[in-house]
């Protein structure tokens, strides 16, 4: 039995037989093998080597494409892969030493390329990236295929990896994805986002988990807490499924609140509504009793597309989200492409600061045709109920104006056409950085609503890189500094009089909501399962309480004082809940 604790990211306890996703961006760790399955290795090497190829011949073969130079690289990879002796290799590896084809590739490749890069010749130490590249076209075969059972799964399994994309998480049903377990990221990492949306339970920054996990074990993901457990003994397994069991049951109870109001126990209404990534989320955030979607993450349209979407298909998405909606608001936000969140295909050249480069509103201003499509498509989806624009990442004035100066001329093209969408649609932006929450009361003149998105804004405040599980404990929306510009930009806002709400990743911790009260906030967004807690949590308060919180933290100067006293305060409130 392995326990590993990590950083909870999404909660409820999943248990299942590992499926482990390794990813070619790491060294693949050395699994063993059973002696029958030395075959079927071999041959999946076999067929790695026979997509490398008809790839490389394609490249090689396309007239259209590259110069000759380009070509007879490719001519040289393709040569490399037809000699005998690498794959004889590669093969003794898998039959004598009884490990996976992946193992073994990536081993005799880079044994390979630390002797090319050895060599006095140039020449031959500059192959060396050659047979990285190689190996790299080879991996990707080999575990493409892993992700391609993914797509195809008939069992429960409980995926094991080192790493997760958003756009791998997104892609995963959760039919037979009881858990996730990886050995990076963070709490407000996409993924785990995407994880916590899908309702499936996941714990991040487990270290070395996928390396001891092998592929027959059962495996047990404790998302509340923040433990994996490989290969569990009997009675730990029995306890889990005795914690699972009531698990489910603490959910059906909760969600028998849907129909109640957010209402304070001295009548404040709370607005409740739901983030989400994918049109069909929609309905589980009405079904868990939200009221509307306060952030509509539209650029996982893009992540999971092969192309570029065109204008009806961002207008079939946001009109399915409208339709099920029912006259209840939709904040669309334009896309946040960048960073963590880009798709396979149009991977930029890497940059060195992803979460300080071209995403989001920047990355839109410099793409405008990509950016006036989508702008087109939720105009003309205005209509089908009370959609609005929502702007991320927004860090001065000029960029709001320049934004909006697009959506003005994107209107016109639509008046010339005769198309008609709802012209009084509301544009608002988030506060995501230091520069929008101090700058608030000017951008509050030109916006007509404010999401307070806290998982970037705690990372630029803090410079914790909101993904990086080494610096995961450093992440805090607890932390004074966070909680000051939030507050300043609650007490903007009510001066200009426009909406403001949060969005990011705190309004759904139930520890937080009392804080966010008494702060000002009357309207909160939440990933869909946690909307029933959140509502309990606002049900069993008053606002006087909230405010008496409020103002004891706001002076308060520890990031671990504050942590303490606000789950003192909701446990005290809602002890089964926190
Ligand atoms: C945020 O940053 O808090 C937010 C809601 O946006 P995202 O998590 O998609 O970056
Ligand atoms: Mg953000």
């Amino acid at each position: 039995m392995e326990i590993r604790k990590g950083i909870p990211a999404s909660p409820g306890v999943g248990i299942a037989q590992a499926l482990i996703i390794d990813c070619e961006d790491y060294p693949i760790p050395k699994r063993p093998i059973e002696p029958a399955q030395r075959g079927q290795e071999v041959q999946r090497v076999e067929q790695a080597f026979e997509l490398a190829c008809a790839e490389l011949d394609a490249l090689v073969n396309d007239q259209a494409k590259g110069s000759t130079e380009i070509k007879d690289i490719f001519a040289v990879h393709i040569r490399f892969l037809h000699d005998p002796t690498l794959r004889r290799q590669i093969t003794d590896l898998i039959n004598n030493q009884l490990v996976t084809a992946e193992f073994a590739v990536s081993t005799v490749l880079r044994e390979i390329a630390a002797h090319f890069g050895k060599s006095k010749d140039p020449y031959i130490s500059e192959r060396e990236a050659d047979v990285f590249d190689l190996e790299r076209r080879l991996l990707r075969h080999l575990l493409g295929h892993r992700c391609r059972d993914l797509r195809d799964l008939d069992k429960e399994v409980v995926v094991v990896a080192k790493e997760l994309s958003p756009t791998q998480t997104a892609s995963f049903d959760k039919r037979f994805v009881r858990a996730i377990a990886s050995d990076k990221g963070g709490r407000t990492s996409h993924s785990a986002i995407v994880a916590r949306s899908l309702g499936i339970p996941a714990v991040v920054a487990l270290e070395d988990f996928s390396e001891v996990v092998r592929p027959t074990d059962i495996v047990i993901v404790d998302g509340s807490r923040g433990i994996a457990i490989a290969n569990p003994d009997p009675g730990t397994l029995a306890e889990y499924q005795k914690h699972l069991n009531e698990y489910i049951i603490q959910q059906q109870r909760l969600d028998s609140l849907r129909d109640k109001p957010a209402l304070t126990r001295d009548g404040t209404k709370v607005k409740v509504r739901g983030n989400i990534e994918f049109p069909q989320e929609a309905q589980i955030v009405l079904d868990k009793g939200g009221e509307g979607i306060g952030l509509y993450r539209t650029e996982f349209l893009y992540l999971t597309s092969e192309d570029e979407p065109s204008e009806q298909q961002h207008y079939e998405a946001y009109l399915k989200v409208a339709q099920i909606c029912q006259g209840r608001p939709i904040v669309i936000r334009t896309f946040d492409l960048g960073a963590d969140k880009y798709s396979q295909r149009r991977r930029p050249v890497p940059e060195r600061n992803p979460f300080l480069g071209l995403r989001s509103i920047r990355y839109c201003l410099q793409h405008l045709p990509m950016f006036r499509t989508q702008l087109r498509a939720i105009l003309r989806a205005s209509v089908a109920g009370d959609v609005r624009i929502m702007f991320p990442l927004v860090t001065n004035l000029a960029e709001l104006r320049q934004a909006k100066l697009i959506l003005r001329d994107v209107m016109e093209d639509l008046d010339d056409e005769g198309i008609p969408y709802n012209r009084d649609l509301k544009v608002g932006i988030m506060i995501e950085t230091p520069a929008a929450a101090f700058t608030a009361s000017t951008l509050a003149r030109e916006a007509d609503f404010f999401s307070i998105g806290t998982n970037d804004l705690i990372q630029y405040t803090l410079a914790v890189d909101r993904a990086n599980e080494q610096v995961a404990s450093l992440f805090s929306a607890a932390e004074p500094a966070v909680l000051r510009l939030i507050r300043t930009v609650i007490q903007d806002a009510y001066k200009a009089r426009i909406e403001v709400s949060v969005c990011g990743e705190m309004a759904s911790e139930p520890e937080y909501v009392m804080l966010l009260l008494g702060l000002g906030i009357r309207t909160l967004s939440v990933t869909a399962p946690m909307i029933p807690q959140v509502k309990q949590m606002i049900r069993s308060v008053t606002i006087q309480e909230c405010n008496e919180l409020a103002r004891r933290v706001i002076t308060m100067s520890s990031e671990r004082h504050i942590s303490t006293l606000l789950r003192r305060r909701a446990s005290e409130v809602l002890p089964e809940t926190v």
